[in-house]
């Protein structure tokens, strides 16, 4: 059995925030960058010491010193191991992305859901054998068309997805929505630069980069339209046999995190979602 190796997969080098650091150092990175979250090693020895995001960052405003925004229980996996085990770690966490560490406990890498959907299970031909049946989640969140935007977000910010399948009166799919269709409404752009919430004109750029900060927001002034009228029309979507090989294709070239999965004369029956392409790893040997 051949292991495939994180270190054939992930990013290497990622831009990291050594400590002691500030916020505005921190905010300036993530403008340069435009990342949603950085590793954060210790200045003097290079090691983890955990991960920082924008989010957190914005939504403790008050809090000046890094350090204190710092989620320490960062899952970790070395260069040499089998991405089986990245996998298992994003799973069990919930997380889209592990830190890649050698054995000093410095950062040498980033591996997120979407390298291992790009780099391995949408290159692998064997994949092409693996029907996604197993693998799509059946339980899952919808909105109908006339759902008014705040009712509609609400829903989005509950599900455990990034974005709802619309439906009709019949229960057809008809559409899909994410946060940043929601965004893309200029009413709502103005809305939040003209936002109270924001002291300090440099974190502005946040409010188009990082949609979901944003619309957690109770002050948010959403329009009042039904969901059907910002929602993408046409759904990229995937068949209960459709392989893992096709459905990762599918994702990375749109670049969107899920497919509603459809059956016979296209009844909607699920979604599959990136991390769930994560499973196939779990019960696959690599041959
Ligand atoms: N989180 C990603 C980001 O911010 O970079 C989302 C990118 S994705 C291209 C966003 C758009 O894709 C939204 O307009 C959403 O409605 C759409 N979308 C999501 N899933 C889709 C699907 N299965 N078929 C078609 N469009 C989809």
């Amino acid at each position: 059995m051949i292991k495939v190796k994180v270190k054939s997969i992930m990013t290497p080098n990622p831009v990291v925030i050594e400590l002691p650091a500030t916020r505005s150092y921190a905010l300036d990175l993530f403008k340069k960058h435009r990342v949603r979250s950085f590793p954060v090693v210790k200045r003097s020895t290079k090691q983890l010491v955990g991960i920082v995001s924008v989010k957190h960052l914005l939504l403790n405003p008050d809090e000046d010193q890094l350090a204190m925004l710092i989620k320490r229980d960062v899952p970790t996996v070395k260069p040499t191991d089998d991405i089986k085990k990245a996998a298992k770690a994003m799973l069990m966490k919930n997380y889209r992305r592990v830190v890649v560490v050698n054995n000093e406990n410095k950062v040498v890498g980033i591996l997120t859901v979407g390298d291992i959907i790009r780099r391995y299970l949408a290159k692998n031909e064997k994949m092409k054998r693996i029907e996604i049946e197993p693998f799509y989640q059946r339980y899952i969140s919808v909105v109908w068309r006339g759902t008014p935007l705040k009712a509609a977000l609400k829903a989005l910010l509950l599900a455990d997805s990034m974005a709802l399948p619309v439906i009709d009166e019949e229960g057809n799919l008809i559409g899909i929505i994410d946060e940043t269709d929601i965004l893309r409404d200029s009413e709502v752009i103005i809305t939040m630069k003209s936002s109270s919430l924001y002291p300090s004109s440099e974190e502005e750029w946040i409010l188009e980069s990082n949609p979901t900060l944003l619309l957690t927001k109770r002050e948010l002034k959403l329009p009042n339209k039904p969901i059907e009228e910002i929602m993408t029309k046409d759904v990229i979507k995937a068949t209960e046999h459709m392989s893992v090989y096709d459905v990762a294709n599918k994702m990375a070239q749109y670049k969107i995190e899920q497919l509603p999965v459809i059956k016979g004369q296209g009844d909607l029956v699920g979604l599959i979602r990136d991390m769930d392409l994560l499973k196939v790893l779990l019960n696959y040997k690599h041959k």
